[in-house]
């Protein structure tokens, strides 16, 4: 995705163009990666000395809050990722990581919950194993 998208999906959202805004979503808009505040922070750190941890939490809170980017919690730590499509996310739990696996497209997953009727906005799966690497160097 390019700086251009970014900046239109924070006007959209109606939340205000900040450098700082930009350079966390240059790193989490990377498709299929998932991240930790304390990872990207460490990296945004490198070229904009200036930020704090706090102000990284803050801004994936707003982009969370708008529905940019999509937030899920293993063991307690919090992940974020930018693939709002319905998956499950796979921790393995030899490395570390974390794998994006698809839910079945014609899949009632989520008619199964019973809400009288209320809608499910989101929905977030978490999966533990192992990836497939790991896996495959365990055979
Ligand atoms: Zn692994
Ligand atoms: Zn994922």
């Amino acid at each position: 995705m390019e700086q251009q998208e970014h900046v239109e999906l924070l006007r959209k959202s109606g939340l205000k163009v900040t450098p700082q805004r930009l350079s966390v979503m240059n790193v989490i808009m990377e498709a299929g990666e998932h991240f930790k505040a304390e990872e990207v922070y460490k990296k945004i750190k490198r070229t904009e000395p200036s930020i704090t941890l706090a102000t990284v939490y803050n801004i994936f809170r707003s982009l969370n809050d708008n529905g940019i980017i999509n937030s899920f919690e293993v063991d307690g730590t919090t992940w974020f990722e930018s693939n709002l499509d319905a998956h499950a996310n796979l921790f393995c739990e030899k490395c570390g990581t974390i794998e994006d696996v698809s839910i079945p497209e014609n899949s009632s997953l989520l008619e199964q919950f019973s809400l009288d009727g209320r809608k499910v906005r989101s929905a977030s799966f978490v999966l533990k194993g192992l990836c497939a690497r790991c896996s495959k160097n365990s055979k």
